[in-house]
């Protein structure tokens, strides 16, 4: 039997989800709109406003809407320059969508570890390695153990905190790579004050279900340079030079947002500081909830950041709890809770380890084996709430 149809007894919980879309507001007044007025598709005034909502709301002039979160970082890629044998900087621990995006582009992806305190790349391990495993070699930064250009750094804002992309540009420009931000995560969050995708060369939004505003699917990028903008609205619409002869200048992609997708976004874009509240008076509870526990580690807020606590995250310390992240994990599940682990660190991913050698990262490592997201859909009722507290203190404790 499948969840779907299995009936409910009175004795059940209910089901509390990981993460659910809040869809409210305008939502249904500009879909409506699409609908009324035939304008569904590729092309249309929702997809302009949605852009220009979401360069107003970043404060980075040019925006792009893109299909969904991986091909806007595709083409993100692809309009930096990142060309075929590169090699590009990621983190160790992120969703995998990043790593493939370079592969898509024909490149290589470099994972190095994120720092223990806020998860993210670690500035100071970029630097150690584009000092000590990387040459200038004729105005070209070469890794030395595969001679591969060393084209670009990737940092993610994992789980709604932002990296520290001040110090991660700096040492970039240093090195002359380019930034590119996957801020799929993390959109509304500020880094010294200012907008995530505001401090990179290039930034990519998602809007999946999941992400803290949603147009089904979705995704964005954004730049200061006008002229990468241009190419990605190029390459994202099939790269059509003359849209009367039907002549293509290279090889493009169908890649471009729909109206009616826009058109819930600019809705959902109107409550992204509801949302952002809710994650954050949501994560708040937990932490005080969890003060106590010293056998469990919650997400923290770096003092110069302003996370929206997209996906809020414990690690479970095995040494002292009376349990694993796994069986917390299995616990809240039998009681129809919906929990999971942070995900499998890319340098030990089947899809991209075998490619090229890694160092270790130890801390992806462990945050991979301790890390559990809980429940934090923006609707999140308290008594929900409660009931995760009350269960993960029971279970953590015994
Ligand atoms: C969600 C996400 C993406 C993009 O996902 P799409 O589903 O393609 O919109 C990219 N990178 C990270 C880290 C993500 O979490």
């Amino acid at each position: 039997m499948t969840d779907s149809v299995r009936t409910l007894t009175p004795s059940e919980p209910r089901a509390i989800p990981l993460a659910a879309p809040a869809i409210g507001g305008n939502a249904w007044a500009y879909v409506k709109d699409c609908l009324d007025s035939n304008w569904v598709s590729s092309v249309g005034a929702y997809v302009d406003r949605f852009e220009a909502q979401i360069a107003d709301r970043t404060g980075v002039p040019c925006a792009v809407a893109t299909v969904n979160g991986t091909a806007a970082l595709h083409v993100a890629l692809l309009v930096a320059g990142v060309e075929p044998d590169d090699e590009v900087i990621l983190p160790a621990l992120s969703f995998i969508a990043p790593a493939n995006a370079v592969r898509y582009a024909a490149a290589w992806p470099v994972f190095l570890d994120v720092e223990p305190d806020y998860w993210q790349l670690d500035p100071a391990r970029l630097a150690a390695f584009l000092i000590g495993e990387c040459r200038d070699v004729n105005g070209t930064l070469r890794r030395i153990a595969t001679g591969r250009r060393v084209r670009a750094v990737l940092p993610v804002d994992l789980l709604g905190h932002p990296c520290d992309i001040t110090a991660i540009a700096e040492i970039a420009r240093e090195h002359r790579l380019l930034v590119i931000e996957d801020a799929t995560e993390s959109l509304g969050a500020l880094c010294r004050g200012r907008a995530v995708g505001s401090g990179a060369d290039i930034a990519c939004f998602s809007f999946n279900g999941n992400k803290i505003v949603t147009t089904g699917g979705g995704g964005m990028i954004v730049t200061g340079d006008a002229a990468r903008a241009a190419r990605a609205r190029y390459l994202t619409t099939q790269a059509k030079d003359d849209p009367v002869e039907f002549v293509h200048g290279t090889v493009g992609y169908n890649y471009r947002l729909t109206n009616l997708q826009a058109a819930l976004g600019v809705a959902q874009l109107e409550q992204l500081d509801v949302h952002v509240a809710a994650k954050r008076r949501i994560a708040r509870a937990y932490t005080t909830a969890f003060r106590d526990l010293a056998c469990l580690r919650p997400m923290r807020e770096a003092p110069w950041a302003f996370s929206t606590f997209w996906m809020y995250t414990i690690l479970v310390d095995s040494s002292r709890a009376a349990v694993t992240s796994r069986a917390l994990i299995a616990a809240l599940a039998s009681e129809r809770i919906q929990a999971r682990p942070l995900w499998q660190p890319l340098h030990r991913s089947p899809a991209h380890a075998r490619d090229t050698s890694h160092a270790a990262c130890p801390v992806a490592d462990r945050l991979h084996r301790d890390g559990v997201t809980l429940p934090c859909s923006v609707g999140l009722t308290e008594a929900d709430q409660q009931r995760v507290i009350d269960l993960v203190v029971d279970r953590i404790a015994r």
